[in-house]
């Protein structure tokens, strides 16, 4: 029993699957806890953060307020602070935010048995979720290539990396003569821009030729639970690993921060991909 309110804030929110995901994780461990979903536009922001603060134990963050929530806070984890951004807050005595989507990666290609330390990675996009995914592999000593549709912004979040956490790290171009060559020496590839995702399931971030036996795959779209990329690279013999993974894993922390429980990942993956076949 922990009668506690938990939930997750975004705009749009209407198709989040936390709240099927955390409310399944309540029932089976019979813990008196709901979860709901909350859509806040910026200016909501403010005062339902008072109310929240009242009302609720915590709360996951998502598109567009994960930056923005921070101005709300008393204190940010180690990795919001690096990250500079938040997708849980915990309610205490202080307001703290906490950034789970970096080690969700982590935990994902963990439960594929895929070592990253000393791997030569490429990831596909530099915004938020490939920032978060940035910093937490140049802590697990891998070296990266970050190549997104506009140059400046992998530039920018290469210097970051390199800044605060002196990890090799280097901007790429999308050009393509460019990217074949560059993937010929990687271990792991990830795509961390939508390319892919429900409705566009025939698109793909990465010609299929460039794809090679040897290489990891994951994908961090997890709508489809297999995405074109995932498809073509599994033909390919790739090993590839699901965006559903990173999701349930960034949940199963959020859970860890809040309640201090082991959460039970299974349950967790089983829900949201039955959620996801049924849509
Ligand atoms: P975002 O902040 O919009 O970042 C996506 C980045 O990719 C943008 O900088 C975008 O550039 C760039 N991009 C677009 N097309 C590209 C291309 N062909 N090559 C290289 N870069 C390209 O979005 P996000 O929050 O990082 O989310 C990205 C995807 O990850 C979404 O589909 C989201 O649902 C998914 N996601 C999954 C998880 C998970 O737990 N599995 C967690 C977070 C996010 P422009 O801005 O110029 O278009």
């Amino acid at each position: 029993m922990c009668g506690k309110t938990f939930g997750v804030v975004g705009h749009p929110i209407k198709h989040s699957l936390s709240p099927r995901m955390h409310n399944a994780v309540f029932k089976k461990l019979k813990l008196d806890c709901e979860y709901k979903a909350f859509d806040l536009e910026a200016e909501e922001l403010e005062g339902k953060m008072r109310e929240f603060k009242r009302n609720m134990a915590g709360i996951n963050i998502t598109i567009p307020h994960k930056v923005s929530i921070i101005k709300y806070l008393d204190a940010l984890s180690e990795d919001a602070e690096l990250i500079g951004a938040v997708n849980t807050v915990k309610f205490g005595k202080k307001t703290v935010g906490y950034n789970t989507d970096g080690i969700g990666c982590v935990k994902a290609f963990e439960e594929e048995c895929v070592k990253l330390k000393g791997k030569r990675i490429l990831i596909l996009g530099a915004g938020g979720a490939a920032r978060a995914i940035g910093f937490q592999l140049a802590k697990e000593k891998t070296e990266m290539w970050i190549s997104d549709k506009i140059v400046q912004k992998s530039v920018d979040l290469v210097s970051e990396i390199k800044r605060k956490l002196n990890a090799k790290v280097h901007a790429t171009t999308l050009d393509e003569k460019m990217l074949t060559g560059l993937i010929e020496n990687m271990d792991v590839l990830i795509n961390a821009t939508p390319i892919g995702m429900t409705p566009n399931v025939d698109e793909t971030p990465i010609d299929t030729r460039m794809l090679k036996k040897r290489l990891v795959v994951m994908d961090i779209v997890y709508n489809p639970v297999e995405t074109k990329l995932l498809k073509d690279a599994r033909k390919k013999g790739c090993k590839t690993i699901s965006g559903v993974g990173m999701f349930v894993n960034q949940g199963a922390e959020s859970l860890r921060i809040w309640l201090g429980i082991e959460p039970p990942v299974d349950l967790m993956r089983k829900t949201v991909v039955e959620v996801l076949k049924k849509r």
